[in-house]
């Protein structure tokens, strides 16, 4: 739609200006820092940061709505993304300066007939796999590097060595954005050796990233990556920049306003890794709340593996007896999430807080599944029309739990966090399929959800045939397919 096409009371707040401020606030002292510095822990205690506005002015809540509603259709490309909610994410960025690679607006695909049996409940998947570089990522990214754009072009930041810690799409994700800006910025990212998927490698190496392999896990990578940070003059792109949960916070904004702002009925499954989609869910979910434009805070319940679940250990405890205490991870098929010491876990404490208390309590849960449930689930998934990756498998399995647990209630509607696409993690198919997990893992191959293609040949035909035997070869093989599939000759 052209914007002039826009009823005229909407058009004057369509296309928005650079207004108000923003600043860190520290999560461990409470103190505020400036945003012109590249920031990602507190100067003053090291602890975690968020991101704050000041002097913003937002719509009321009903002709907001309809500002959205127009900026779904309209043709202008830098709200085509995660910044249709542009108020409610980096305000302070021109939109010339937002950097769109098609990120964002992704479906919500409702599950078919027979999936929903087998959970027995109604629910969607929102598949976030169908971003650019194939996971949820891309939502954060496009709103850090959209920052680093705005710095660079101003040209108060210059040659930037941007950096990341990663189980595989953080760096995919960052590789593919800092490659479109190009001018200014090179990336280095730092993978857990043996750790991450061949394609989720084949992306950075394809945009051009300076690629680290170390021996180790995931959080040895972290823990390398906030060395350096500390020490050296380096852009963080881990979610501990709080620029990334920003953009995150898209995807509770998307479900809100594709359910029509009625989320009475709603249960959000999000797998946690890192917590920092976790993290972006409650926080979007809170802002809209706060501001009135959704009347009812969804439940949210989080799904960690029991190979890596140091998140559910935590909430498990009642109230007066949590410590967070790190786990050592075991091997997990939901290896973008298989992290022992999430980097956000403050973040959540404190926003889980708020969440229960602006609720009225009970509206956040973490459960915990079994590797062979993750897998099991995915390939049922998948067999009933969807895309999901092995996390997305997580998010089906954990609701299923939470099912069982008498969390979700028989009237209550689910949407699950499929974070990735399912060619992503495509290997842990082909080990179920072959049978080929380490025992570490401790997944079981199921028969009936095997599936292998089948090698034809004919006893005149073990190869291409030449063309004088094309007919003879459409005949032999033709015979061959009939006879395998148990056709029925027409009558
Ligand atoms: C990063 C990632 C996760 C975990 O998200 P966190 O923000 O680290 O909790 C889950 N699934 C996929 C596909 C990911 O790439
Ligand atoms: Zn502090």
């Amino acid at each position: 739609m052209k914007i002039d096409q826009v009823p005229e009371a909407i058009r004057g707040h369509l296309i928005p200006h650079p207004q108000g401020e923003m600043f860190y606030r520290c999560l461990g002292c409470g103190s505020v820092h400036d945003i012109s510095r590249l920031l990602y822990t507190c100067p003053e205690c090291a602890g975690v940061l968020l991101l704050e506005y000041r002097d913003t002015q937002t719509l009321g809540p009903s002709i907001y709505r309809d500002v959205l509603d127009y900026r779904k259709v309209i043709n202008f490309r830098p709200l085509n993304g995660v910044f249709r909610y542009y108020e409610y994410i980096a305000p302070v960025i021109p939109p010339e300066h937002i950097v769109y690679l098609g990120e964002g607006g992704t479906p919500l695909v409702e599950a078919n007939g027979r999936l929903k049996g087998l959970v027995g409940r109604d629910f969607y998947f929102k598949l976030d796999g169908l971003n650019p570089s194939a996971s949820f990522k891309d939502r954060g990214m496009a709103c850090a590097l959209s920052y680093l754009n705005f710095l660079l072009k101003k040209g108060s930041l210059k040659n930037v060595l941007a950096i990341c810690a990663s189980t595989g799409d953080t760096s995919a994700s960052a590789a593919l954005y800092t490659s479109y800006i190009s001018e200014g910025i090179v990336l280095a990212v730092l993978l857990p050796r043996g750790k991450v998927t061949r394609q989720q490698m084949a992306q950075p190496l394809g945009h051009g990233a300076k690629v680290l392999e170390i021996p180790g896990v995931f959080d040895h990578c972290m823990k390398v990556v906030e060395y350096l940070s500390e020490r050296y003059d380096v852009a963080l792109l881990n979610s501990k920049n709080s620029w990334r949960i920003l953009g995150q916070e898209s995807y509770s904004y998307e479900i809100a306003q594709d359910l029509n702002w009625d989320l009475e009925n709603i249960v959000v499954v999000v797998p946690i890794g890192n917590a920092g989609n976790i993290t972006a869910v409650l926080s979007g979910f809170l802002k809209f709340f706060k501001a009135g434009i959704i009347k009812a805070l969804p439940k949210v319940i989080g799904v960690q593996s029991e190979h890596a679940d140091p998140v559910f250990r935590y909430y498990s405890k009642p109230r007066d007896k949590r410590k967070f205490e790190p786990v050592e991870v075991s091997p997990s098929c939901a290896q973008a999430a298989m992290i022992g010491n999430p980097v956000s876990m403050p973040r959540v404490m404190r926003l889980v807080d708020e969440y229960e208390e602006m609720g009225g309590g009970e509206n956040f849960h973490v459960v915990n599944v079994k590797e062979q449930e993750i897998m099991d689930f995915m390939l049922r998934a998948n067999r009933n029309g969807n895309v999901v990756c092995t996390q997305g498998g997580e998010s089906l399995a954990g609701f299923k739990r939470a099912v069982d647990l008498g969390l979700v209630e028989k009237d209550k509607i689910g949407i699950l966090d499929s974070t990735a696409h399912m060619l992503k993690f495509i290997s842990f198919q082909e080990m179920y399929f072959e049978d080929r997990f380490d025992p570490a893992y401790e997944v079981v191959p199921k028969e009936e959800l095997k599936n292998f293609p089948v090698e034809l040949t004919t006893p005149t035909f073990k190869s291409a045939p030449k063309q004088e035997d094309l007919e003879r070869f459409t005949r032999e093989m033709g015979e061959r397919v009939a006879e395998i599939l148990g056709l029925n000759p027409k009558k």
